[in-house]
């Protein structure tokens, strides 16, 4: 018998008669002969809510009592859950983190998961119990609560299947993951598998499905986790290893576009690999993102460098590099959308970026800068030219 780990998010927890619509659910799995253990996120916008009421005591709470309050959310949801189980006649106990020993470290707001303790899991799953897990929620090596950074139910739910060795399903309000953002190009299609890297990929570029470090488990555990609707015929996505890469395969999974960065470029600066290293030093010290970089040829030992930041950090960035350049030497480029492809089949197909700067040559769309990994290309472009990019795209590599 397998033990199922499910996860059901703060929409699919939104109201009382949803989550008596989850224990429907839950109900029926059991029937097959399912062992469960069903984490859940708090209600709808609860997280949301608790936040705006701790600004309206300080416009600083305090992180150890910020992470006590964020923690109540899940407390709430898990105990009606379980309620609703047992008014359905069905045996059903509900967890904080506490009581089942998921030890965190790290800081308060953001910590990690160290460890769980699955034997007390497994015992109350031996009693026939179905287990109802607070999400989100750790306890530290000073035996105070703490969460583990926004969407962290996910995480709690992969490392419980971690721990049981189950089978993990993340049951959410989308029925996916899309290979566009739906919202972006219509024609999009759900994919039926991703790999964990394409996943992570996607996910650091604003496709926000999933909490990454839930993916990250994953695929250091290879537990294979399913994504899609709950009580739902059609079939979601599942995020796992995959290593079918036959001819047929397609180079190309996805395509990500980002709108929350600027350019920023400074004009004949000198091309001393100390000034540039100083530069970004300041920066990283500032703990300013700095995401892609191109610089132009040396001319008389001058160059243009251009880098990508988050639009959150420009005033920050100015205030720095306003040490190394002039003022009229620096430009502010707001108006970019940073244009990502991604696929593993990448790793073994040559051309693909050929493929796209053509498109966008022969379409006049300027690439304004360009970085890669080897699973990924992205391109800085001009924000008016987005959909007509994602569109050529799309087609190009079927997306
Ligand atoms: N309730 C938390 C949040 O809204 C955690 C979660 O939903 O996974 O971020
Ligand atoms: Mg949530």
């Amino acid at each position: 018998m397998a033990v199922v780990v499910q996860k059901y998010g703060g929409s699919s927890v939104g109201t009382v008669e949803k989550i008596k619509n989850v224990a429907e659910t839950i109900i029926k799995r059991k029937n097959k002969g399912d062992d469960l253990v069903v984490v859940v996120s708090a209600m709808g916008d609860t997280t949301d809510d608790l936040i705006g009421l701790a600004k309206k005591i300080t416009d600083n709470p305090d992180k150890r009592e910020l992470d006590v309050l964020l923690s109540t959310g899940e407390m709430i949801s898990s105990a009606l859950l379980a309620m609703a189980l047992k008014d359905s006649g069905y045996d059903a106990v509900s967890y904080t983190a506490y009581q089942i020993g998921i030890r965190t470290s790290g800081q308060y707001g953001k910590s990690l998961i160290e460890d769980i303790d699955g034997n007390h899991l497994k015992e109350s799953l031996e009693e026939g119990k179905i287990v109802i897990v607070a999400g989100f929620q750790g306890i530290n090596e000073e035996g105070d609560i703490t969460t583990l950074g926004r969407g962290g139910s996910d995480t709690t739910a992969v490392a419980i299947a971690v721990k049981l060795q189950g089978v993990c399903e993340i049951y959410t309000d989308v029925d996916g993951i899309y290979s566009v953002d739906p919202r972006k190009y219509s024609k999009a299609k759900r994919l039926s598998e991703i790999d964990y890297e394409e996943m992570l990929e996607l996910a650091s570029l604003g496709a926000q499905v999933m909490h990454s470090r839930s993916v990250e488990l994953g695929q250091k555990y290879g537990i294979p986790i399913y994504v899609g609707l709950s009580n739902s015929e059609t079939c979601g996505t599942v995020i796992k290893e995959v290593t079918n890469m036959n001819m047929e395969s397609k180079p190309v999974t996805g395509l990500a576009t980002s709108d929350e960065d600027v350019a920023v470029t400074i004009r004949d600066i000198s091309n001393d690999t100390n000034v540039l290293s100083n530069l970004f030093e300041a920066m990283a010290s500032r703990r300013i993102n700095v995401d892609m970089i191109s610089q132009t040829a040396p001319v008389e030992g001058r160059v243009n460098i251009s880098f990508t930041i988050p639009k959150d950090d420009l005033k920050e960035c100015l205030s720095v590099i306003r040490t190394y350049a002039s003022k009229n030497s620096i430009n502010i480029d707001e108006e970019i959308t940073k244009f990502s492809i991604v696929g593993i089949g990448m790793k073994t197909t040559s051309g693909v970026a050929a493929k796209m700067f053509r498109l966008f040559s022969s379409n006049n769309i300027e690439v304004k800068m360009i970085t890669t990994s080897e699973i990924r290309i992205t391109c800085a472009i001009r924000q008016e030219d987005k959909l007509k990019a994602i569109n050529l795209v799309a087609e190009e590599f079927k997306l």
